[in-house]
């Protein structure tokens, strides 16, 4: 196989990269979304020979290469491959992925899960793209607000259950197998029911099977992972979700760190970190690269025709609310609303209240210093 099989907008992977303004995205799934301290060595020095010198993560808890030219991209893949960073077919990367709650534990239910899950994705037929399960069975849920089509849960009640995307209720199950077992049906049952209608689980309407009944409520949700302190270690934020390689090489060098785990959130767990601030790693909550989202812009995305993450840095202070700053109507940073989102379009701004990058601006046209102006910002 060769890169050049690359559609633009395709959801890259590493056998199916994507090109970009800056050369190819190569993504990597973690397992479990954890890397160990070497593997996090390796894919910083495949960072800074083969790439840009950044590393995104994404809200599916993935990692992402960016600005890899394209002569170098089967060197890429050999070094991730000979990691045990990437599958080492491309039929085995287009399974649907697994994530998993970042605070699991050795043979804990999530571990389990995860694990017989991996196991058994082979057994399904093609899903949609995009189409994943998520392992959140914890005494309370951390992966609500991230993108998964089949979870494994807790209930209130105290057992496992499956709930489908999208529905309040779920169905109560007895063991972790019974669970994972009832998860690969239901997404068999999506997949052969899908037909030519929805293709994500929670923009299903109908009926579920009745094999899956809404039976049982699942735990309180609480979509935060704190910076500082862990149990496992150190939580540090990434600003717009990216981070130099250097900086992250540095983050592990320490011997006592054992690995990384990584979020949906912007968010990495060192672990075993020492309690110090570390270059250009986040420490402050408050800081609002870690809520206001902005995708690469110009010029790193050759769809782009504005900058973005530097006018966002500067914007995110003086505008209330949820900002949005996408460099084109694509929206690949946030695909729900905003309070303020501000969208290029031909190489000026537009601006959307309440709403989406491909909505249509209540103020288009805008230069950048006409932008600053509306929103008074000098
Ligand atoms: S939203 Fe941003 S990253 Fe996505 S295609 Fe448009 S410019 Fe590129």
């Amino acid at each position: 196989m060769t890169a050049s099989g690359r559609v633009k907008g395709w959801c890259p992977g590493a056998w199916r990269p994507m090109a970009s303004g800056d050369g190819l995205i190569v993504r990597v799934r973690p397992r479990f979304g954890t890397l160990s301290r070497s593997q996090v060595l390796i894919i910083c020095d495949a960072s800074r020979r083969w790439g840009s010198g950044t590393i995104d993560l994404t809200n599916r808890g993935n990692v992402q290469l960016r600005g890899v030219h394209e002569q170098d991209w089967r060197s890429l893949l050999t070094a991730l491959i000979e990691a045990d960073l990437i599958d080492s077919s491309p039929e085995a990367e287009a399974r649907p992925p697994v994530l998993v709650a970042p605070d699991w534990q050795p043979d804990d239910d999530n571990y389990i899960a995860a694990q017989m899950l991996s196991e058994r994705l082979g057994e399904l037929p093609a899903l949609p793209a995009k189409v994943g399960f998520a392992v959140d069975a914890g005494p309370v849920r951390l992966l609500t607000d991230a993108p998964a089509d089949f979870r494994i849960e807790r209930a209130m009640t105290g057992s496992l259950m499956v709930r489908a995307d999208g529905r309040e209720l779920g169905t109560p199950v007895e063991s972790v197998g019974t669970a994972v077992n009832t998860a690969l049906r239901l997404a068999r049952w999506f997949g052969e029911s899908a037909g030519e209608g929805a293709r994500r689980m929670k923009r299903r309407r109908d009926p579920l099977p009745d094999w899956l009944p809404e039976a049982v409520r699942p735990v309180l949700s609480q979509p935060s992972f704190p910076l500082g302190k862990h149990p496992l270690g150190l939580v540090y934020g990434l600003r717009f979700g990216q981070v130099s390689a250097d900086a992250l090489r540095k983050a592990v060098l320490p011997e006592n760190v054992r690995g990384v785990r990584v979020t949906p959130w912007r968010r990495l767990l060192i672990e075993g970190a020492h309690p110090e601030p570390l270059d250009g790693l986040l420490t402050d909550e408050g800081d609002p690269g870690l809520t206001t989202d902005a995708c690469p812009g110009k010029p790193f995305c050759e769809q782009a025709t504005v900058p973005t993450r530097e006018l966002a840095q500067q914007l995110a202070g003086e505008i209330k609310g949820r900002l949005h700053v996408s460099g084109c109507p694509k929206g690949c940073a946030r695909q729900r609303p905003a309070d303020t989102c501000i969208v290029g379009e031909g190489g000026r701004y537009g601006v959307i209240f309440q709403g989406r990058a491909d909505e249509t601006p209540e103020v288009a046209g805008l230069t950048e210093s006409q932008l600053r102006s509306y929103f008074g910002v000098e």
